[in-house]
């Protein structure tokens, strides 16, 4: 997958929650090692046993905060080796184009209900 070109300005857009543990959609459990004293005994041993069955699910990061955030009701987890991230970014990079042709319509389609409410307000303020 090529490197995704505006990544910091994808992670302005979509970063807004930050966990010391947290699990990527992908199945992929990211802990914050920095922070690990203030998890919950149980979450603790969820992550021990996790390593003994799959070491390979467990990402242990050497930080205070995992950096994460929910699309299409799922987290997705920055930096993950699922590479999810990147490809969101590189499909908003690639196709940004149409995707600006559907936000015009989203945008537009807004602005008519904001009308046609304003429209029956007034008729409603009328009726008085
Ligand atoms: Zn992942």
């Amino acid at each position: 997958m090529t490197e995704p070109k505006f990544m910091d300005e994808f992670l302005d857009a979509f970063a807004h929650s930050g966990s010391i543990m947290i699990y990527c959609r992908c199945g992929r459990l990211h802990v914050a090692t920095n922070e690990i004293e203030y998890l919950e005994s149980e979450d603790i041993e969820e992550i021990e046993e996790l390593k003994r069955k799959s070491p390979d699910k467990v990402i242990e990061w050497d930080c205070d905060m995992i950096s994460w955030t929910t699309i299409n009701s799922e987290a997705v987890v920055f930096d993950c080796p699922c590479g999810y991230a990147d490809f969101l970014c590189n499909f908003i990079e690639g196709y940004h184009e149409e995707i600006m042709k559907v936000i015009e319509k989203i945008i537009k389609f807004d602005r008519d209900n904001v009308d046609n409410k304003e429209e029956l307000l007034r008729k409603v303020r009328e009726v008085k």
